[in-house]
């Protein structure tokens, strides 16, 4: 990825995402202005050869839906699972698309398509990016009508930047978070993890060796194994259909489940208080009813706590948006040149001990004594 001078100008500012799967790739294109401009669809090919090979066609295809040519693309970008390497452009144990080894798939893609820069990134990191830049141009999602839904007053009103949380409930739970627009990945890439947080010593064991992480709780594999699907649909529909009839059980395993997405939604706000926090991945797809009844819980927790009502998390959990392909969006965010000099970058990393942003902790002191209570708290517990 060479760091020539940027084209803003005119039609070579559009940019290209992918959503690399193992079974499709989406495509989106953005236009200068962010605005989608066209999508493709279309059969992932497995294999190294076969993914850069299928992603050169879903590139040329959707530049073609756009009726436009390849000259006015000036970055592409992809999510794909797997280990990301994205200073370097690799991937590598992407077990899905029959990539193992260390796959150079930026410089391979580029390669393929006549030198246009591509970065790569993980495919939860270009769904937070993406949700960011749907929900901001679309405004705020609906707030909820029911009681305690409306941000209480201490919560200040939307920001005019992108600021969420994507929570991934796939087979697993994890998170992309997306922090005064900019993308976060940590020092390590593990920035929203949140799914190997151990939340109870007792727990049943997880796949990474630890006890009780919240992805035993919360995940589509966790519900799967509380609900197992009996009618061939996916158990979390069939959880949910069954607790809407009236089942009882269903019902029990319903609320713990909701429980335990509320639990995960106010850990990210209690740690980083992004504005918003967006459900995804599988799961998610059951919709409003999901988002109905984990905000049914976020109530019920702030119930007790004047603490948490303050925080007004009901408003805060949303959806992501169904009607876009979000992650190839986000891809093509990223894949603008100007987000790859941002500081997201990780050659561009603020170094470790230099504060990224000015605090915000005496507006929030200002507002919620209780909040500032716990802040203060937690700095000197931290620092002994
Ligand atoms: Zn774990």
């Amino acid at each position: 990825m060479t760091n020539t001078s940027t084209n803003r100008s005119g039609s070579a500012a559009h940019t290209v995402g992918l959503d690399i799967g193992g079974t499709k790739i989406l495509g989106a294109l953005l236009d200068a202005d962010g605005a989608l401009v066209a999508t493709t669809r279309l059969t992932t090919e497995l294999g190294p050869d076969g993914v850069v090979r299928s992603a050169a066609r879903a590139v040329r295809d959707v530049v073609d839906a756009a009726g436009l040519r390849l000259a006015a693309v000036d970055g592409v970008g992809l999510g794909i699972p797997g280990i990301v390497d994205a200073r370097a452009g690799t991937v590598k144990h992407a077990v899905n698309l029959g990539v193992s080894d260390e796959l150079p798939l930026a410089e391979r893609l580029s390669g393929a398509l006549g030198g246009i820069p591509v970065v790569v990134e993980n495919d939860l990191n270009v769904a937070a990016v993406g949700a960011a830049h749907v929900l901001e141009r679309e405004g705020a999602p609906v707030p909820d009508d029911g009681p305690g839904a409306a941000p209480a007053p201490g919560v200040p009103a939307p920001a005019h930047h992108e600021d969420l949380a994507f929570l991934a409930l796939g087979t697993g739970v994890a998170s992309g978070l997306v922090m005064d627009g900019r993308l976060r990945r940590g020092v390590t890439g593990a920035a929203g993890e949140i799914g190997h947080v151990p939340v109870d010593p007792a727990g049943p064991e997880c796949s990474c060796g630890q006890r009780g992480c919240i992805e035993t709780f919360v995940s589509g594999t966790a519900l799967a194994t509380a609900w197992p699907s009996r009618h061939g649909k996916p158990s979390p529909a069939e959880l949910f259909e069954a607790a809407e009839a009236g089942d009882a059980a269903a019902i029990v395993v319903r609320k713990r489940f909701a429980d335990a997405v509320a639990s995960a939604v106010r850990l990210l706000v209690l740690t980083v208080d992004v504005r918003y926090v967006v459900l995804g991945g599988g799961v998610a797809q059951l919709g409003r009813p999901l988002l109905d009844v984990v905000r049914d819980s976020l109530r019920e927790q702030a119930e007790v706590s004047p603490f948490l009502a303050s925080l007004g998390l009901p408003a805060r959990v949303t959806l992501a948006p169904s009607d876009v392909p979000v992650a190839a969006v986000g891809a093509a965010v990223l894949g603008r040149r100007d987000e790859q000099a941002g500081e997201g970058s990780p050659e561009r990393q603020v170094p470790r001990g230099v504060p990224a942003a000015p605090t915000t902790s005496e507006e929030r002191a200002g507002t919620d004594t209780a909040l500032a209570g716990a802040e203060t708290e937690g700095t000197l517990t931290w620092r002994s």
